[in-house]
């Protein structure tokens, strides 16, 4: 008999292989990494399983020793590696791809954890040094009669870091970490409808508690998060929060650092891999209090960890849109289930799938109707824009407002659905259009650096007006679509004597550029600000009093059934910037619908109602969150092959499950390759991911090598 490993490979292939532990190695634990051979390689894996003294003796000959063992102590914990076997199964991606994932990179290559510990420490003598140790070693001796005499109080040893680690090793002296100074911080005094919700929700902190708190926006979600993490870490415990953007971390860590003198860490992709491996590490060995992450910090090892948060629970931006998709809140949830213990969801427009948890019980709800600052939510004014028409972006009534608001000192916030000038040019006269040549869709018109650009594959064009068409007629080249740049542009002649900024990925594209804004805009040095959604989400202006939204109406009529979902959350988000903290805000919104639902009944009865509605719409229809679906696409480089292949599946699979489509995928094609989908429908979630399992077998089995595929678990992005 002998002794087998399971070894998890960060390979695109389901399964894990197995390896013999070669006889001198009698201690293996799940979780370390090994290095295996691999066909003519030698990689990296997980172990994922021992198996002593394996009954199967009739395999054994066939496998191959591992060549070694990389850790002593387990770098994926068993609480990850569960956790990771779950996301494997559930989300049907491979388990060494999911647990690789959930590693910095020098971990995942075989590199070491060296870590530099920058703590502080107090050294102390022992008492037990020989002076025969110090011959020839005055450095040493040097130092230690400094930390000898120094009794205890601190001494400088940063120049001498290897002479100290010397004496460390030598016993002659050892280290206690430096008490550090407590900051005086500020005190949360809470409103008391945190104070309820607070209460409530720290009734149970020792078991799995699912609450969902739908607060409008200002109602002060955060200095909630911010009590009860500091209860949960004065208590030893180590608290996870996840918030959907990179953007929101800075803001966000500022706020709690405000309020607590905790061990802050952030992690996310922007992140040097220094620094992620360092949040990670410090995860792992207790040091952290309190983690502010994006979606993948939900894979982080913790030693003591008590209560996830998860800020902003409906973005969308929690769900990874590709390769291995998983969403960064239901695995939150199966963490806290393993874990036993709460998770805070936080949202003003919570997604449709929590507010049907509430419905049926499963999570508790708590409401916050009113805003900290006793602001009223905004007042809307809604622009019939076939009335009241706009020139270049601006209808007359919200220049109006602008002005109004400017003239009082105040700041206004535009929304615009796109970056770019415009999203597509045209030519008069003979009709062309700025198309991709490898996608179906328009390449977007970015006036400052004069460039068409496709958002969907990267292809970039310089623009020459003189013979872009064919009739080479320059001056009847016209933008169609409003993008931020056209905005800004127009703002600018409009308002000339206000400082006008642009936000959105083009302008802001590292965490220092954000901070800089932010605290720009902080300080009152921007009147208005023009920006897309990164400018929405979470973030707190206080002297905003005006939001503008430049046109709704491209998203009013979506194919994808979230798309009503997706807009009204939207919408109250945006509008949630203005008048946050003394002065009633205003909401300006520019349609040619007017009578839209949207219009009428969110803005009328707010969201809550206006959810409880489409949730209604839902059921009937048979859609998430009261069934469940799964998405196949498949793409080549044939226009239709993806098709009769999608086509031949639905043939067998019709009869045993609801299959909708095939349909083109709704950009058919994409950087020179043809889309194609198939979704899965089903009540039974269980039976859902067992066809789903059962079609993804077969993918890969009659599937051509030109062929390429993908299957996303709960998609939330039809597009
Ligand atoms: P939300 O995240 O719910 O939209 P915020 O947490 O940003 O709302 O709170 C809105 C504003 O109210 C912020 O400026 C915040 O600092 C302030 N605020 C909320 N609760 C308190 C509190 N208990 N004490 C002091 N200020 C608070
Ligand atoms: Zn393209």
């Amino acid at each position: 008999m002998k002794n087998i490993i399971n070894v998890a490979l960060n390979l695109p292939l389901y399964g894990t292989y197995s390896y013999l532990i070669p006889e001198e190695i009698d201690d293996i634990k799940p979780g370390v990494r090994v290095e295996v051979p691999f066909g003519q390689k030698k990689l990296v894996g997980i172990c994922v399983r021992v198996d002593k003294n394996s009954k199967h003796k009739k395999h054994t000959y066939k496998l191959k020793y591992l060549n070694s063992i990389i850790d002593k102590k387990p770098v994926v914990t068993s609480e990850i590696l569960k956790l990771g076997k779950w996301a494997s199964e559930y989300y049907q991606y491979p388990l060494g791809q999911v647990l690789f994932s959930c590693l910095p990179s020098k971990i995942k290559s075989g590199g070491d954890i060296k870590i530099t510990d920058d703590r502080e420490y107090i050294y102390i003598a022992t008492g037990k040094a020989l002076d025969s140790y110090f011959r020839n070693k005055h450095a040493q001796k040097k130092l230690y009669n400094k930390i000898e005499s120094s009794e205890g109080t601190e001494v400088d040893v940063r120049k001498n870091k290897t002479i100290l680690k010397s004496l460390l090793e030598s016993g002659y002296i050892s280290r206690e970490l430096k008490e550090r100074e407590r900051k005086i911080t500020k005190k949360i005094k809470l409103s008391k409808d945190q104070e309820l919700a607070y209460r409530k929700i720290m009734k149970n902190t020792s078991s799995f508690a699912p609450t969902l708190i739908e607060g409008v926006t200002g109602s002060g979600k955060t200095e909630l998060y911010i009590s009860i993490t500091k209860e949960i870490v004065d208590n030893n415990g180590q608290v996870l929060i996840i918030v959907p953007e990179i953007n929101l971390t800075p803001q966000t860590i500022l706020r709690f650092q405000d309020y607590l003198d905790f061990n802050i860490s952030i992690y996310h992709s922007a992140l040097t891999e220094t620094a992620r491996l360092k949040a990670w590490a410090s995860c792992l060995n207790g040091e952290v209090d309190i983690l502010i992450g994006t979606r993948s910090a939900i894979f982080l090892p913790f030693k003591n960890l008590k209560m996830i948060i998860i800020d902003e629970e409906h973005d969308s931006s929690l769900k990874q849109s590709e390769k291995f998709r998983y969403h960064s809140r239901d695995i939150a949830l199966v963490r806290a289930k393993n874990n036993s213990i709460p998770i805070l969801m936080g949202s003003a427009t919570p997604s449709l799938e929590s507010l049907y948890n509430c419905q049926i019980e499963k999570f508790s709800h708590i409401l916050l109707k009113n805003r900290f600052h006793n602001t009223k939510l905004p007042s809307v004014t809604v622009v019939d824009t076939k009335v009241d028409t706009v020139r270049d972006g601006f209808s007359s009534t919200l220049i109006k407002g602008m002005k109004k608001e400017l003239d009082d000192k105040k700041q206004v916030l535009l929304f615009v659905g796109r970056r770019g000038f415009s999203h597509t040019l045209l030519c008069n006269v003979c009709g062309w259009t700025s198309k991709c040549k490898k996608c179906d869709v328009h390449m977007t018109f970015h006036e400052y650096e004069n460039k068409l650009w496709c958002h969907h594959c990267g292809l970039q064009t310089k623009v020459n007006f003189k013979n872009i068409c064919e009739c080479k007629s320059e001056s009847e080249i016209i933008p169609i679509g409003m993008g931020t740049e056209r905005i800004e542009k127009r703002a600018k002649e409009l308002f000339p004597k206000s400082k006008v900024m642009r936000i959105d990925s083009d302008t802001i594209n590292n965490i220092s550029k954000l901070n800089n804004f932010i605290n720009q805009s902080r300080d009152g040095k921007i009147d208005i600000l023009v920006g897309t959604q990164m400018l929405v989400k979470g973030h707190d202006f206080p002297n905003l009093t005006l939001v503008g939204i430049i046109d709704i109406d491209s998203g009013l009529y979506s194919l994808d059934f979230r798309g009503t979902e997706k807009i009204a959350q939207m919408i109250i988000q945006v509008a949630g910037r203005s008048g946050r903290h003394s002065s009633e805000g205003r909401l300006i919104i520019q349609t040619r619908k007017p009578k839209h639902p949207i219009m009428t009944k969110l803005l009328e009865n707010g969201y809550s109602d206006f959810s409880k509605d489409v949730l209604k719409e839902r059921r009937e229809a048979a859609l998430p969150p009261q069934s469940y679906l799964s998405l196949f696409r498949v793409s080549t480089n044939n226009k239709g092959e993806g098709l009769i292949f999608l086509n031949k599946i639905k043939n067998i699979y019709r009869d045993t499950i609801t299959i909708l489509g095939p349909a083109p995928a709704p950009i058919l094609k994409k950087n020179n390759r043809y889309y194609y989908q198939l979704l899965i429908n089903s009540h039974n979630r269980k039976f859902l991911l067992q066809k789903s399992s059962e079609i993804r077998e077969y993918i890969l089995k009659h599937k051509k090598s030109n062929f390429r595929w993908s299957l996303d678990i709960d998609p939330i992005d039809l597009y």
